[in-house]
């Protein structure tokens, strides 16, 4: 159960403390804050883009896809103008396709209902599709220097620390806002997630080195329980094997002009993992009668809740795979999962 929060006598959110509170974390942001591409613009499709890439993804691994991904479409209209294919293949890589969807159909919308532009408060960001109250207090605040809180997993536990307390999200909400910097909301919100991303970690918090210690309840000593801690068991992760076929042939074109082809197979739109998504043929049974030659190489690949442990053929036909032999030029135009794509890279083939 959640306990009240308990607004300890030194708690930034009593008195006059905010202010001193809010002038101490932006000073240490000014100062400490990491150079990210997407803290250097105020452009919402810019800041859009970082914020959903960076839902369930590391920084380093969105940094690379961030910088490719606005190279191919620059802006709003190129998004939309684009199939979702084209995005899809964009985005391979990063995993959780849906993301990418659901930009593609913003995009759309607010080219066909907004003339290109972004709604400029939260409110109307939060009717767009696949932007949720945090997305949109996001853009709104660093875009459009809305006074509104985001309050996503990094800022909650901090929070719950200060105030040393458990909270639940209908209490969570209004401290972020009550903590708020009126004056430069967009920072402050960043500095609240750049101190749990950096400083505050939810194992073990750096507190000697934390710039609003003196504030915090949980910094202080002052509880008995860390309240931002994480005590539920990590969710056990699922193994299982897989053997996928990499096969690569010379193109079969009528004017013998067509460069090398790799076979691939397409998931059906009706998986619930990555629909319409094109990877190498595989298959979870082991191939009988499988001669040792046949293995190139063995991967590790984790997908959500289970570890994979990919076996790669060469030159082996998968009985059930069937597939369709593709250029290897047409690669960056298609949709390929995550798991191809390490596979093609690591045989040269990408
Ligand atoms: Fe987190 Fe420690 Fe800083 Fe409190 S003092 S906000 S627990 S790092």
């Amino acid at each position: 159960m959640a306990l009240r929060p308990r607004l300890a006598s030194a708690s930034p959110l009593t008195g006059n403390r905010p202010a001193a509170f809010r002038r101490a974390l932006l000073h240490w942001y000014d100062r400490n804050g990491r150079d990210l591409p997407w803290r250097e613009t105020r452009d919402p499709y810019r800041i859009w883009l970082s914020e959903i890439m960076l839902q369930q993804t590391r920084v380093a691994a969105v940094l690379e896809h961030y910088r490719i991904f606005l190279e191919r479409f620059p802006n709003v209209q190129a998004l939309a103008a684009s199939s979702e294919d084209t995005v899809l293949a964009a985005w391979s890589g990063l995993g959780y396709y849906r993301r990418a969807r659901m930009l593609h159909r913003c995009a759309q919308e607010l080219v066909q209902k907004h003339d290109g532009q972004f709604p400029g408060n939260s409110e109307a960001l939060l009717a767009l599709p696949g932007i949720g109250r945090y997305t949109a207090a996001a853009i709104a605040s660093i875009a459009f220097g809305e006074t509104v809180a985001v309050v996503d997993g990094n800022v909650e536990r901090v929070l719950q620390r200060l105030l040393g307390a458990e909270l639940d999200a209908s209490q969570t909400w209004p401290h972020a806002q009550a903590l708020l910097d009126n004056v430069r909301p967009g920072d402050f919100n960043q500095a609240m997630m750049e101190l749990g991303a950096t400083v505050c970690a939810p194992r073990a918090p750096r507190c000697l080195a934390c710039p609003v210690q003196k504030w915090c309840a949980t910094g202080r000593g002052e509880v008995a329980r860390d309240p931002g801690i994480d005590h539920t068991p990590a969710a056990r992760q699922s193994k299982k094997q897989i053997w996928c076929a990499l096969d690569r042939r010379d193109g079969q074109g009528k004017s013998n002009d067509r460069g090398p082809e790799v076979r691939l197979v397409q998931r059906s739109r009706k998986e619930s993992l990555m629909p319409g998504m094109w990877e190498l043929p595989q298959t979870s049974a082991a191939p009988p009668r499988l001669s040792p030659e046949a293995l190139w190489r063995t991967f590790r690949h984790s997908i959500t809740v289970t570890d994979y442990t990919v076996h790669v053929l060469r030159n082996t036909e998968l009985p059930a795979a069937r597939g369709r032999w593709i250029s290897i030029d047409r690669l960056p135009q298609i949709p390929i999962t995550g798991l191809t794509r390490k596979i093609l890279k690591a045989g040269g083939i990408i």
